[in-house]
């Protein structure tokens, strides 16, 4: 389950992957303003180099879909991009 939010500051788009593990939880995945994808999972942010985790394939594979409506973005989904700017080198 993907859903789709808008823009937001400098990420193009802001999409919120369903964990598989759990699905009360949602794993925020970006396109950066400079085209890169970022995901909040631990397997993105502590793997090096980094590499798609399994998030941002399926949130790959969803950008193709044309026609979305967008969802307003919640505060726990802004806090999570917030969080974005500290691990970014
Ligand atoms: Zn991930």
């Amino acid at each position: 389950m993907i859903n789709r939010y808008g823009p937001y500051k400098r990420y193009k788009q802001v999409f919120g992957v369903t964990s598989h593990s759990n699905p009360d939880k949602e794993h925020t995945v970006v396109i950066t303003d400079k085209g890169e994808w970022q995901c909040s999972c631990p397997a993105w942010i502590f793997h090096t180099p980094r590499k798609p985790c399994k998030h941002i394939q399926e949130a790959m594979k969803d950008q193709v879909v044309q026609a979305f409506t967008p969802k307003p973005i919640t505060p726990k989904v802004e806090k999570v991009l917030n969080r974005f700017a500290a691990i970014e080198v």
